[in-house]
């Protein structure tokens, strides 16, 4: 984004002052969101270039991106949702909609449109006897997680607990429950939505089955999701985990472990989750000292199940080769404190590219491609990480969800790069986008939502939905004809945001 932006902004602003005092006028704003989190606390209900507020209004998680609406309306009830929807559609104003605000492509927020924050619509109902919950769309993944293990219950999110769940669940949303319980999504049993007209429809099997279809994983194309349904999933128990760090070593050694993992994930009991990534050997935590800066490959999960099965069927991804192993952290742990291990590690305000592609199988030639884009990464902080997919996630079709890496779509292999320098930024985008080129020369696959790039128009959306992309435009055309909802999707042509 360019330095002309704000004052862009602020153009586009002052053409629809009008519109813009009324809605401030009539939004209730409500109580702002102050618990702690990365999210800047601000007071007001609706923001514009020039108010005091505007840079904490329009700072989103990922300080590479860079966006100036022309304002930032905060939601505090549906009513306030409604507002400006019907604000937008009458001024032509796309919206980006934003809820954990956590878009690393930064797909909630833009340039000259309305940002919707639905981050004070808050609160996570759980029906224990039914076995099922209903979340808010300012919902954070800690806030599901916390509501549901009182109850001794679960629905599959994501691994960083400030995550907002509505965008996660969108977006399909891999976690350590995934192979067990399935993407978020496929536990959605119902969906309400605010509408591009400003109607509030249910989505469901049963009511508007072709929007939910699309809802599962399509993301914030289609309207503003007020309230979602889960069927949750028993988890009464502590878990197993895997934690197991390993000495990169040479090439051959390293290509070595993933053939073992690879061979290993081909006769795993779904409930085993265990992701392999890169990463620095870090001081202290019990590292010893010859190692700390080298690169090591971990081996990451969990087991859904019973704890004593769960240790057992971790074991040999603790035992991949002893003479490399540099720490053994496995540990039976309360789910929740599982779900906040990851917390800290990635810093809101450092600047974040990632891009994934989905495919059938760590083959042999996937393998020395994986470790040498490890080997290449720019920064100490960038990673490659692999996550199994399979398990539950391939009891559904490619075609019942808008995510189409279902069946002999086995694994993801995300490339994250994270930076804190701006004249860095080519490298590291670069790194991840030729990562995933390079890949495709080998297998082609699709992205998966939560972890595509920032790239946009007609070959991005097909990246990301493949076979789907069809269908999902159709739904696009019948429910946001005049793409009021531009800037929160992937499947229009809306310029300016990203
Ligand atoms: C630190 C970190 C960890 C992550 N870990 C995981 C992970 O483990 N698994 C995983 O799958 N993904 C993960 N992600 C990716 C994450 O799931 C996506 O970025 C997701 O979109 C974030 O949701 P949000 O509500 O926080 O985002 P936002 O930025 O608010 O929104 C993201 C997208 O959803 C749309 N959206 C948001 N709210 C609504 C709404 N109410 N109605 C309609 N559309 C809406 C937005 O318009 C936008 O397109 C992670 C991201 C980060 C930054």
């Amino acid at each position: 984004m360019n330095g002309s932006g704000r004052a862009d902004a602020a153009a586009v602003a002052g053409e629809h002052r009008a519109a813009l005092d009324a809605l401030a006028a009539d939004l209730s704003g409500g109580t702002p969101r102050d618990d702690g989190s990365w999210r800047p606390v601000v007071d007001a209900a609706l923001v514009r270039p020039g108010d005091p507020a505007y840079d904490d209004a329009r700072t989103v998680w990922n300080g590479a991106v860079e966006a100036y609406p022309a304002a930032v309306a905060y939601a505090g009830d549906e009513d306030d949702v409604v507002r400006v929807v019907e604000m937008a559609r009458g001024t032509g104003l796309g919206v980006a909609v934003r809820s954990g605000g956590h878009s690393v492509a930064g797909a909630s927020t833009c340039d000259g449109g309305l940002v919707l924050d639905c981050s004070r619509l808050t609160g996570v109902e759980v029906d224990p006897e039914a076995g099922a919950a209903t979340v808010k769309p300012g919902a954070t993944l800690g806030d599901v997680d916390g509501a549901t293990r009182a109850h001794g219950l679960a629905t599959p999110l994501g691994v960083v607990p400030d995550t907002g769940a509505t965008g996660l669940t969108l977006g399909g949303g891999t976690g350590y429950l995934t192979r067990a319980h399935g993407l978020a999504c496929d536990r959605l049993t119902r969906i309400d939505l605010v509408t591009a007209d400003g109607e509030r429809v249910t989505a469901s099997d049963d009511a508007n089955p072709d929007l939910f279809r699309a809802l599962r994983g399509g993301g914030g194309n289609f309207g503003v999701a007020v309230e979602l349904a889960f069927d949750l999933v028993d988890l009464d128990h502590g878990v197993a985990t895997c934690d197991a760090w390993y000495r990169f070593g040479d090439d051959a050694h390293a290509a070595g472990l993933l053939r073992a993992y690879r061979d290993l994930l081909a006769d795993a009991d779904r409930g085993t989750n265990v992701s392999p990534y890169a990463a620095v050997v870090p001081e202290g935590e019990g590292f010893p000292a010859d190692a700390v800066g080298d690169l090591a490959l971990c081996f990451l999960g969990v087991h859904a199940g019973d704890p004593d099965r769960g240790e057992a069927e971790l074991r040999p991804y603790r035992r991949l080769d002893d003479d490399a192993l540099l720490a053994d952290r496995a540990e039976r742990m309360d789910y929740l404190d599982l779900q906040s291990l990851l917390a800290d590690g990635s810093p809101q305000g450092d600047r974040y590219y990632w891009k994934s592609v989905t495919v059938p199988a760590l083959t042999d030639d996937l393998v020395d491609l994986t470790v040498e884009r490890m080997r290449s990464m720019p920064g100490d902080r960038d990673t490659v990480v692999v996550w199994p997919l399979g398990g539950a996630v391939a009891d559904l079709e490619p075609d019942e969800t808008a995510i189409p890496a279902r069946g002999e779509r086995d694994v993801v292999l995300n490339f994250e790069a994270s930076w804190t320098d701006p004249a860095a930024d080519d490298a590291h985008v670069g790194w991840a986008r030729g990562s995933v080129a390079a890949v495709r020369e080998v297998v082609d696959g699709p992205e998966l939502p939560n972890f595509a790039g920032t790239e946009t128009g007609e070959a991005a959306a097909r990246a990301v939905f493949g076979d789907n992309h069809g269908w999902l435009r159709d739904v696009k055309t019948a429910w946001d004809p005049e793409d009021v909802f531009g800037p929160s999707g992937r499947l229009s042509p809306w310029p300016q945001s990203r």
